[in-house]
């Protein structure tokens, strides 16, 4: 894995004939933060993004529901993917994975279960995000954690053994999904289809979780991927940058290549 910015010359030449943009939210446009709802752009963050989607195609890929991320970035005129891609949104386009949209019921009485359960857990938060759903436990003692996992485990189980929903862990996070063949890869590689079906624009990748190395498999060979981590590690993405100040860094470096 290298340095973005070691190698900038080479990721410049590949952009020089257009881009798709696209990012990932919580730790990569915003630090992560003790709960959800505190992950607002910063000003100059939400600034950069405008000018960003002036240049280039941009698509914002996260876990959280579309309404949800869409509130958050707040511009008009480009591409979201809410639930790691089971909703995607933008200038022509709308789908909804319909195998997920069947899970949905089923999803509402998991959460209700969970939160009932895990109501006398300090800090734990239940997400229903409508097509998936999340369990914080960013807030929860480090020593209460096994016992959550434990409730977790022994309500979801028998969701995920009759094949209804599968379960992926993030940053202090774990997401329930409905057991569908689809991921933020698929979803990445659904977009560029769609968005761009002659591949002339280079995609490129930002995030900075688990779920988003399924991303960076997908646009492997040929995209610009870049992991934000403040140490490389173990991943499918080529380039890493530190953190979200990088990303801005990253953002600025972008336009002045149109300007
Ligand atoms: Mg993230």
């Amino acid at each position: 894995m290298e340095y973005l910015f070691n190698r900038w010359e080479e990721v410049e030449r590949a952009l020089a004939s257009g881009a798709l943009l696209l990012l990932d939210y919580d730790g990569t446009l915003t630090p992560i933060v003790e709960r959800p709802e505190l992950a607002i752009l910063s000003p100059d963050m939400k600034e950069l993004l405008k000018r960003v989607s002036q240049h280039y195609t941009l698509g914002i890929i996260s876990g959280r529901s579309i309404a949800d991320v869409k509130r958050l970035v707040g511009l008009e005129g480009i591409y979201y993917a809410g639930n790691h891609g089971f909703k995607i949104i933008g200038p022509g386009v709308e789908l909804v994975k319909p195998e997920a949209e069947r899970a949905r019921p089923n999803l509402v009485k998991l959460c209700e279960e969970l939160r009932k359960k895990l109501d006398n857990i300090k800090g734990a938060i239940v997400e229903d995000k409508g097509l998936t759903a999340s369990v914080h436990y960013r807030l929860v003692a480090e020593e209460e954690f096994e016992y959550l996992k434990k409730i977790f485990e022994k309500v979801v189980g028998p969701h995920i053994d009759s094949g209804v929903v599968k379960i992926t862990h993030g940053k202090k996070v774990f997401e329930i999904r409905p057991n569908v063949e689809w991921d933020k890869g698929k979803a990445v590689r659904w977009i560029c289809g769609v968005v761009d079906p002659k591949r002339e624009l280079k995609p490129i990748y930002v995030g900075d979780d688990q779920t988003d190395e399924d991303a960076f498999s997908a646009l492997k060979e040929k995209g610009v991927t870049i992991l934000v981590s403040e140490e490389p590690i173990e991943s499918n993405a080529k380039y890493f940058v530190k953190n979200v100040d990088e990303v801005k860094t990253f953002f600025e470096k972008l336009i002045n290549m149109r300007a």
